[in-house]
Parts: C-alpha cells; sequence; structure tokens
C-alpha cells in the first residue's frame, strides 16, 4: 500500500458496563490493531458521574490521540465496529453499550455531515471529554477557549475523579 498523510485526531472513549476499565483497554487494543490507525497516547481514566439518565452506574473515561490514514468516515466506521465486537461480549439486551467511541477531532476539520459532525457538538460541555483532553493537549483551541481553561471550569462543576 502505498503511503497516505496521516491526520492527528481524538477519540472519546467510555463505558459503564461489566468491567469498565477492561472495556476501555480492549477498545485502544482494537483500536491501535486496526490498518490505518496508531495510538499515539491515552489519558489516564477518570470516573464520572452519568450526565442524563443518572439511574445508572458511573462511567469511566478517557481520551485516545491516534494517527490516521483513513477518511473521518472510514474512521467513524471502525469505530462503530469495535463497539459492536465489545457490545456482543455482554449479554444485557437493550441495556448501555459496553463501550461508547466518540470521535472528538479529526486535525483541524470541520465536518457536519448526517452521520458525523466533528468537532463532536458537546465535547466542550462535558468534564468528562475536556479533562482527559487537556491532559493530552492542553493548548488545543474548543470553541475559542484553551483545553486547559475549559477542563478547569468543568471539573469544578461536574463530578469527576482520577481512578
Ligand atoms: P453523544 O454524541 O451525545 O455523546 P452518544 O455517544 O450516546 O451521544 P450514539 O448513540 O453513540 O450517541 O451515536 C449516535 C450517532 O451519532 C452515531 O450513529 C453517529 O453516526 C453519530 N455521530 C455524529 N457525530 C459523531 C461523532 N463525532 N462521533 C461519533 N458519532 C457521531
Ligand atoms: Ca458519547
Ligand atoms: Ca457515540
Amino acid at each position: 500500500m502505498t503511503e497516505r498523510k496521516t491526520v492527528c485526531c481524538y477519540l472519546g472513549l467510555g463505558s459503564n458496563m461489566g468491567d469498565p476499565r477492561a472495556n476501555l483497554e480492549k477498545a485502544i487494543e482494537l483500536l491501535n490493531d486496526t490498518e490505518g490507525i496508531e495510538v499515539t497516547a491515552v489519558a489516564p481514566f477518570y470516573r464520572t458521574a452519568p450526565v442524563g439518565y443518572t439511574e445508572q452506574d458511573y462511567f469511566i473515561n478517557t481520551v485516545a490521540e491516534i494517527n490516521t490514514s483513513l477518511s473521518p468516515l472510514q474512521l467513524l466506521e471502525k469505530m462503530q465496529q469495535i463497539e459492536n465486537k465489545l457490545g456482543r461480549v455482554r449479554v444485557i439486551r437493550w441495556g448501555p453499550r459496553t463501550v461508547d467511541l466518540d470521535l472528538l477531532l479529526y486535525g483541524d476539520e470541520k465536518i457536519a455531515g448526517p452521520d458525523l459532525e466533528v468537532p463532536h457538538p458537546r465535547m466542550h460541555q462535558r468534564a468528562f471529554v475536556m479533562v482527559p483532553l487537556a491532559d493530552l493537549n492542553p493548548q488545543l483551541v474548543i470553541q475559542g477557549e484553551q483545553a486547559a481553561d475549559l477542563a478547569r471550569r468543568l471539573a469544578g462543576e461536574q463530578e469527576i475523579i482520577r481512578v
């Protein structure tokens, strides 16, 4: 295969089923095993209170930095395949997914398609995304604000504990 230019991306990972840390580690392993994806850094893991539907277990969240030669939609497809693969491990029907993988940033591209919006439209509101993202790259500017500043503010408003 001919070498293509790679793009630096950030992925948000979350799990609140079974053994969440093991699920995230497995997802990272599967990402790195995917042709066209190289995992270059993983943030610490955080325990975060569920947002929205609160009658469920705490989440473990992190952010991974990758280099990829895949297009945004190809990358999303690979991420969904990994979600499906890990989701099948558990037997709870209609239960929460074992792992949620969100594409947060694809280089500095802006994408507004029916199946993919990048930057992820809700990332700047979530401590469980911004805190691990700022661990990896505090200088990133998200919605006009530095990731580190945004992370500090959100961590004061939402429950998040490094594990
Ligand atoms: P949220 O997006 O608020 O975190 P969620 O992760 O629970 O919610 P899902 O059910 O996992 O939402 O995803 C619903 C759809 O969102 C997916 O089928 C996908 O096509 C679409 N989508 C749009 N933008 C993105 C993105 N940046 N990353 C992942 N999925 C996205
Ligand atoms: Ca999500
Ligand atoms: Ca998702």
